[in-house]
């Protein structure tokens, strides 16, 4: 299908993409057109001016705060994150899990940024940046402002990103001993989750986050209290009655019930992955 008429604007700065998204009601940013673009073709969105972010170049860079946060630029698209050498040092669990989206078109094309702003619960970022604990800066004609992953994803297709505004960055702490693990069902090969868990163990504490369950990511916080040891047995009785506290979609992926099953699988799997891989 043909796209309906749209203007169209190609930035140079932030500034000035900011100053366009803030002039035009119907303005919105345009990333890797990876999702945008497919449901403007389906009418499902109808944006009056499209505000594109290529140019940004300021947008596209990974690199370390003095502090040693892995910085990633809204405009990384899943193709540069596998391919960063500051994310194999910091996080890998990015690469990995960037890796396994979709296919390489896709990959080459979405961004970090277009995958987190559409807030799709069956997105891979969204759960693992949870996990992560990573911080969203959100910058608009007022200035900066800088909100933590679980506050950033507000519900299916909506953020923390207000009218006019641009999520600049996205900031991971560096993992420093720990260990990362995702995990979850898909359908068919590289498809999209049916549920999906992420996980962050360091020393002895996790931090552990379910998606597709709900509008945004759930934190598994009474999971994360009860995990002491790291053993399967000790890690599956932690992870047991958790479904029970989720109350997920039905769907012809899946009923509420078997997503519940998931979660619980998915979390043990993600949990012992993290618990794995950390080195102390
Ligand atoms: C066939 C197919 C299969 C896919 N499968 C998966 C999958 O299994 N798992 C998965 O995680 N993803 C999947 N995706 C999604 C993909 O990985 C992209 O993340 C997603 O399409 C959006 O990224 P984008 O850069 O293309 O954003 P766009 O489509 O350009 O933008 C998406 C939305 O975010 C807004 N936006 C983009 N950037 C910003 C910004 N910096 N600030 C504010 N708002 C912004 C746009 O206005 C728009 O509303 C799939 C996509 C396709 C086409």
């Amino acid at each position: 299908m043909l796209l309906r008429e749209v203007e169209y604007a190609r930035p140079a700065t932030v500034e000035e993409a900011i100053s366009v998204l803030a002039t035009y009601d119907g303005a919105r940013p345009l990333a890797g057109g990876q999702t945008l673009v497919n449901v403007m073709k389906a009418r499902a969105a109808a944006p009056d001016v499209l505000v594109d972010l290529a140019d940004l170049v300021e947008l596209r860079t990974i690199g370390f705060s003095s502090d040693g946060m892995l910085e990633i630029g809204a405009m990384v698209t899943c193709t540069q994150l596998m391919g960063s050498s500051e994310v194999e040092v910091a996080r890998p669990i990015l690469a990995e899990v960037a890796s396994t989206i979709a296919d390489v078109q896709v990959r080459n094309r979405g961004t970090i940024g277009g995958n987190v702003c559409v807030s799709d619960p069956t997105n891979h970022f969204p759960v693992l940046l949870v996990a992560l604990g990573a911080t969203f800066t959100i910058r608009g004609q007022d200035g900066e402002r800088t909100v933590p992953a679980e506050e950033f994803f507000l519900g299916v297709y909506m953020t923390a990103v207000g009218e006019g505004e641009l999520l600049t960055r996205i900031d991971v702490p560096a993992s420093s001993g720990s260990g990362d693990g995702f995990a979850g069902v898909t359908i068919g090969a590289h498809g999209t989750y049916i549920v999906n868990a992420a996980a962050t163990v360091a020393g002895d504490l996790a931090r552990v986050a379910i998606g597709c369950v709900a509008a945004s990511p759930v934190r598994a916080t009474a999971m994360e209290e009860r995990l002491g040891d790291y053993s399967e047995d000790s890690v599956r009785a932690a992870a047991a009655g958790l479904g029970a506290t989720l109350d997920p979609p039905s769907d012809v992926h899946g009923s509420a019930d078997y997503r519940r099953h998931l979660a619980e699988v998915s979390v043990v799997r993600a949990v012992l992955q993290a618990a794995e891989r950390r080195k102390s």
